[in-house]
């Protein structure tokens, strides 16, 4: 196959051109920073589990009525998506306090919340991604209070079913980022996609009966064995066979 044309090169994923217009091809690394990419590193086999565990995802959504980017898998590392105009704000949900929000409110971690919190966030690495309100998003036109309100319903909604999905498999979804992007059809009627990648990258994850985190915070904090949780979210989720290695995944073809 001709060498694609990258477009873009993000601190997990790069962006290649896609095969037909409207399309990219999204590459999953094994590369993971933390702390505004203060801390760098590799998670040996992350890019395979992520494009496995997102795939998964994005299709259970799209089961239940959400639009997403999401088109076809390819291979072990690489997926088809729709090109979207990405709307530059993290949309943080929490259902129990762990991060920032202990650090900013002084709420200890583990602390269930009385009811979902949503947080936005302006897409900025230079600016560390300031947390902001609606009024920002407005007032400066990331996005428009029909955009608002349309993300904002598909978000709510991804939280309960990932929820319930997590779990049936013995997981805590303590709280997760998403990221929208615009698609214009052919009348120039904009619709809003769940964009991105939704893995233990951008989730926090913790084991019910241990409680032991399966996710980022392993490699955040030093807490070891990364690749064993990011494998064992897989393997309950029923990508990875039980019994199988990352090899299993590894092989599959173009
Ligand atoms: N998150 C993310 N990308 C970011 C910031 C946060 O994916 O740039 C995710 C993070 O993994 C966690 C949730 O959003 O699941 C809430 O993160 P938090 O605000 O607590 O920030 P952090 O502790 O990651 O600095």
């Amino acid at each position: 196959m001709a060498r694609r044309r990258q477009l873009y090169e993000g601190k997990a994923k790069v962006l290649f051109e896609g095969p037909e217009p409207g399309t990219l091809v999204a590459h999953f690394k094994d590369d993971a920073t933390a702390f505004n990419n203060q801390k760098r590193g590799t998670i040996t086999g992350k890019g395979v589990l992520n494009n496995r565990i997102s795939e998964f995802l994005m299709l259970r959504l799209h089961e239940i009525g959400i639009p997403t980017h999401f088109i076809r898998r390819l291979n072990m590392r690489e997926q088809l998506i729709r090109e979207v105009e990405i709307i530059p704000i993290e949309v943080v949900v929490r259902n129990v306090a762990a991060g920032s929000m202990t650090k900013r409110l002084g709420v200890p971690e583990g602390t269930a919340l009385p009811r979902s919190i949503v947080e936005f966030y302006y897409k900025n690495d230079e600016l560390g991604d300031p947390m902001i309100t609606e009024e920002h998003i407005t007032a400066f036109g990331w996005a428009s209070p029909q955009d608002i309100d349309d993300f904002l319903a598909m978000t709510l909604r991804i939280n309960d079913f990932l929820t319930g999905v997590f779990l049936g498999i013995g997981i805590k979804l303590i709280d997760f980022k998403l990221e929208f992007g615009r698609i214009y059809d052919e009348n120039g009627d904009v619709r809003i996609v769940l964009a991105d990648e939704i893995s233990p990258d951008n989730c926090r994850l913790w084991d019910i009966a241990t409680g032991e985190k399966m996710d980022k915070d392993r490699f955040r904090r030093d807490l070891g064995n990364v690749e064993g949780a990011y494998q064992e979210v897989a393997r309950r989720l029923g990508i990875l066979p039980e019994g199988a290695s990352l090899e299993a995944i590894d092989g599959d073809a173009e």
